[in-house]
């Protein structure tokens, strides 16, 4: 076949919406430099942890499918982050997956998935790909959550799906419990609390779940040391969790995923000693980037922070001049108006943070 026929054919095959799209982007690795794009935990696992996890794959059958029974890693999943006994478990190939599951499970064609915006670009994404409208409520001009603009819209919309960002990504913030709970009690459907980054922010819903029936609490592993493992669940009524089982891809979670969590999750310790660690490196960092010239370093409680950049050199000029030295960050520069001129910066070793620093000096203060 040639390229034109299969160009015609895809013209003539494929959804003009998803056409349109561009892909998630993930970055190609950046041989010998310093990745703060994508808030992965800077730390590798201790030999010891590496170990044990290589026996417990080397003990994984690779021949059989995945068991339909995950009672033993749902006890473990359980134990390691404190999920009440009331609440049921869903697991995902990442949390990716699960936003997937549910809005296909609740939405029908054109119906609404909303959240405060901008946030993580995946509910949108995840909305469109499943024939559901994406409804963003603007921040405010601080990058809060705008409790009357989205009471309003809610109001307006009668959303099927609300997603909340526990803290936002890509802005840091953490929404203040009236605000969340004056959301959860308007919403005429589901509330899904992603509580992605909540290792770093001392802060969590979980407890309070079983007295929420409206929501569901969305959490990933990947910030905390296992982005690559691919692993996210949903803790919720059972209600809720038996539906989007339905739509889930009945082998989604791999064997050697299984047997590495569970092997990791036996050193819980190790993961919440790197996050706690990040945390204090995230102060030190956010100190340093506000003090130097024309950088507005927004609160976070993430492990990364927002900086916009209005000095000389706008936001692009900083990204490109930091890539060119062999440091990546998120450029969110053109993404949305309230995020001009604004660069994403995970956190990461103190080594790399007194890197990037050094090199954002030398980088500001030439111009
Ligand atoms: N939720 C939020 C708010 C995120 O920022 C991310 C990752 N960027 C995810 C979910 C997805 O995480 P994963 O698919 O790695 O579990």
């Amino acid at each position: 076949m040639t390229r034109l026929a299969a160009a015609d054919r895809v013209a003539a095959t494929v959804r003009a919406d998803i056409r349109a799209l561009n892909a998630y982007p993930v970055p190609p690795a950046l041989a010998g430099g310093i990745k703060l794009d994508a808030m992965e935990c800077p730390y590798e696992l201790p030999e010891s942890v590496r170990d044990e996890i290589a026996r417990a794959v080397r003990d994984t059958a690779l021949n059989r499918y995945p068991a339909g029974d995950t009672q033993a890693l749902a006890h473990d999943v359980r134990h390691a982050f404190d999920i009440p006994a009331e609440s049921s478990l869903l697991f995902g190939n990442g949390s990716d997956e699960l936003i997937h599951l549910i809005v296909q499970a609740c939405c029908e064609p054109g119906d609404i998935v909303l959240s405060p915006w901008p946030s993580f670009v995946y509910f949108d994404m995840a909305a469109r790909f499943d024939h559901a409208r994406f409804v963003g409520v603007p921040l405010t001009a601080d990058l809060q959550c705008d409790l009357p603009a989205m009471l309003q819209a809610i109001d307006q919309h009668r959303p099927k799906v609300i997603f909340l960002a526990l803290p936002n990504n890509p802005t840091g913030g953490l929404w203040p419990d009236e605000a969340v709970r004056a959301i959860i009690d308007a919403a005429p459907g589901l509330v899904v609390l992603d509580e992605a980054y909540q290792p770093f922010a001392d802060h969590t819903w979980m407890s309070r779940l079983p007295a929420l029936p409206q929501a569901v609490i969305l959490r990933t592993v990947s910030k905390i040391g296992l982005a690559g493992l691919r692993f996210g669940y949903l803790a919720g009524h059972a209600d809720w969790i038996a539906q989007f089982d339905k739509v889930r891809p009945p082998y989604n979670l791999n064997v050697l995923t299984q047997a590495a969590l569970r092997a990791v999750l036996r050193h819980k310790a190790v993961l919440d000693g790197q996050a706690a660690q990040l945390c204090v490196d995230r102060a030190l960092l956010a100190a340093a980037l506000a003090d130097l010239p024309g950088v507005t370093v927004y609160p976070s409680a993430g492990n990364f922070v927002l900086a916009r950049f209005s000095g000389e050199l706008d936001g692009n000029a900083v990204h490109l001049a930091l890539k060119t030295r062999k440091i990546l960050v998120k450029n969110f520069s053109s993404a949305h108006p309230l995020l001009a001129n604004c660069l994403r910066i995970s956190i990461g070793t103190p080594a790399e943070n007194t890197a990037l620093l050094s090199t954002l000096q030398d980088i500001l203060c030439s111009y």
